[in-house]
């Protein structure tokens, strides 16, 4: 793909981001479009970035932490992918928020390195909705008890939810699993008023990203709308 059009797919995305988020009688800063970057190379975060694009969202440790060190100072760097514990210490103090908390354990990592460098982590739990077996992410019975528990930890706010839908031709199949993502943090602020900055939805990716507006996304992932498709391979 030629530079200019990662420019102009990124505005062109992004204007539908906001035609969506006015449509469903929001502000268009109400909802905030992450380029999903992973296993493209700087060239074209860069191009996205002269386009405006200041959220990238990555799923490799090892990608954030060769792209932070290219990219302006104020990029914004999305945790979007599965995370080992042994790998949190490596990007705590680089990313601004992590979008895959799927365990206490790993939210035990988080809370301990945040501490360690003086931060509080912003975190989302992924909540497997569709309850895919090749999915990350909690069941919607787990959930409750999983940010119960993290909300005792140091250094660690729960910020809201996340969920990557199932891979569909027709992305109004998806908007089922946006409405349960969205009633879901509706129940747990109603279930536990501390829960009260339980705000953030994480859903719609380049197939879907409208639909889930229309359903109250606040955060969409965008990789291939943006960049074009991705080669694995290389
Ligand atoms: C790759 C990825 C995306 C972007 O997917 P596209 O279909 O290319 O927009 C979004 N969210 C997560 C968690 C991803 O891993």
């Amino acid at each position: 793909m030629s530079k200019t059009m990662i420019k102009e797919n990124y505005l062109e995305v992004l204007k539908k981001v906001n035609d969506a988020a006015i449509k469903s009688n929001r502000k268009q800063d109400d909802v905030t479009l992450i380029a999903v970057s992973k296993t493209k190379p700087i060239e074209a975060l860069k191009e996205a970035y002269d386009a405006g694009a200041r959220d990238f969202g990555e799923n490799k440790v090892q990608e954030i932490l060769e792209k932070y060190d290219k990219l302006p100072k104020d990029c914004r760097w999305h945790m979007i992918g599965h995370l080992q514990t042994n790998k949190v210490k490596y990007i705590i103090d680089k990313v601004c928020m992590i979008h895959s908390v799927d365990s206490l354990k790993l939210a035990e990592v988080i809370s301990k390195e945040a501490v360690k460098n003086n931060i509080t982590m912003p975190i989302l739990i992924e909540v497997n909705v569709a309850d895919e077996d090749t999915k990350f992410g909690v069941t919607t019975d787990e959930l409750d008890d999983l940010v119960e528990k993290i909300s005792e930890l140091p250094g660690i706010e729960v910020r809201g939810l996340m969920t990557v839908a199932p891979y569909v031709d027709d992305p109004e199949e998806n908007r089922q699993y946006f409405v349960i993502l969205r009633q879901l943090s509706v129940d747990m602020t109603n279930k536990n008023p501390h829960n009260n900055y339980v705000t953030e939805l994480s859903m719609g990716m380049t197939g879907d990203y409208e639909v889930a507006i229309s359903e109250g996304s606040t955060l969409v992932r965008v990789g291939t709308g943006i960049f074009g498709e991705r080669n694995y391979n290389i």
